[in-house]
């Protein structure tokens, strides 16, 4: 399907709303039957019926067809955060006594789902790495049931040859399930590489402002039905009319948004790498990142966020630099408009900090939609105070 056609048109009626551009906002909890009939077979198919806004609303609804078209997935689903579109479908698949093989070092809350939620339901985990698909085939063991991928992640980049995992996967019956945020569906296709479940934070990239917290999955129909019509419905991590309205408006413009990203981290990749003061700079698409072959083969393009280490890198000089940018701001999250750092440390304790750790080191950057030149100039006077 075409993209163009994708974000510009599919799943919108306009002549059911006054031919308007924009969709409405269909802000109702509820909705109405005209005879029994009707609302019992509503009831007994919430996965087909507007009946009620914690699982399917109109505006939700043309969301998810885009979503789905863009994964080149069957269906999608919509959550109230990229968390709930990872820890929801997981609960769903997965019963007691099964056992799961993920990929080390994903998103951190993801980390605290397989070693903290999951256990009090007698499932348990297996962290790998995941650069070789041959450490994944050797962690499975009789009851493993999900194949968890998170390729590139968002701090280090470790990526997972997707093709290689679905078909070690597909011999075992195992299902896969991947965190695409850092790609989205525009640079990276999972499900056309044998992948069953794509999750994403739309807080990023999709939604794009900074402005709303939103998550999706896309699968086949079978799997998604079965994840909506107990744990979704369930736990109730709706998304509002509201936030999935942002989310088709930021979608409009996900091309644009992304392709500036990527061409503007290019540009301060090759920029810092040159810098006296830096030691090493993790990009996928950088020629000097070890996995850049696979990154190339099975991305169309490249994410804003990369991370690089300070020579002599002690605490001091890792907190004087980022304290000293002016411009790109210090938080989490990332994927908006502006440019952000995080360096690693400030999850880390002063006493734990250990030079030999390099993953402590490690300085994040997110490069939204400023021009190069002024981010490159603000780096350069935090740089430049590193003088001890
Ligand atoms: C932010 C993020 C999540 C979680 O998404 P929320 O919308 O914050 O719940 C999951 N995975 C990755 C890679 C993320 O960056």
């Amino acid at each position: 399907m075409d993209l163009s056609y994708i974000l510009n048109e599919l799943g919108e009626e306009r002549d059911q709303y006054f031919n308007s551009v924009s969709p409405p906002i269909m802000q109702s909890s509820n909705f109405t039957f005209n005879t029994v009939n009707d609302f019992r077979e509503a009831l007994s198919d919430e996965f087909e019926a507007t009946l009620y806004s914690r699982g399917q609303n109109p505006t939700l609804n043309i969301l998810r067809q885009k979503l789905a078209a863009l994964d080149g997935a069957e269906d999608a689903l919509v959550f109230s955060s990229g968390i709930a579109a990872i820890t929801i479908p997981v609960l769903a698949l997965l019963k007691q006594g099964d056992h799961v093989i993920s990929v080390r070092n994903p998103y951190s809350w993801t980390v605290k789902l397989f070693d903290h939620l999951l256990p009090k339901y007698g499932i348990s985990t297996t962290f790998v790495d995941g650069t070789d698909a041959e450490h994944i085939a050797k962690a499975i063991q009789p009851h493993t049931k999900l194949i968890y991928l998170e390729s590139p992640n968002t701090f280090s980049y470790e990526l997972q040859d997707l093709a290689a995992v679905a078909a070690i996967a597909g011999q075992h019956g195992i299902i896969t399930m991947i965190d695409n945020s850092y790609c989205t569906p525009l640079y990276q296709q999972p499900i056309q590489l044998g992948i069953d479940l794509v999750a994403q934070s739309a807080t990023k990239y999709i939604g794009g402002h900074s402005d709303v917290v939103a998550g999706v999955v896309t699968g086949s129909k079978s799997l998604i039905k079965r994840i909506f019509e107990q744990e979704f419905l369930n736990i109730g991590a709706a998304l509002s009319p509201h936030s999935a309205w942002l989310l088709i408006r930021g979608l409009r413009t996900l091309p644009l948004r992304l392709g500036r990203s990527f061409e503007t981290t290019k540009q301060v990749v090759a920029w810092l790498k040159q810098q006296p003061q830096v030691d090493k700079v993790l990009w996928p698409f950088d020629a000097d990142f070890k996995q850049s072959e696979l990154a190339r083969r099975q991305m169309s393009g490249c994410g804003g966020l990369f991370s690089f280490t300070l020579k002599n890198s002690t605490w001091q000089r890792i907190e004087s630099f980022c304290d000293s940018l002016k411009h790109i701001l210090m938080a989490v999250s990332w994927g908006g408009h502006e440019s952000l750092v995080i360096p690693a440390i400030a999850g880390v304790k002063p006493s734990d900090y250990e030079t030999s750790n390099e993953r402590q080191q490690l300085i994040r950057m997110y490069i939204g939609l400023e021009d190069a030149g002024y981010l490159t100039d603000d780096i350069k006077q935090a740089l430049d105070k590193l003088s001890f």
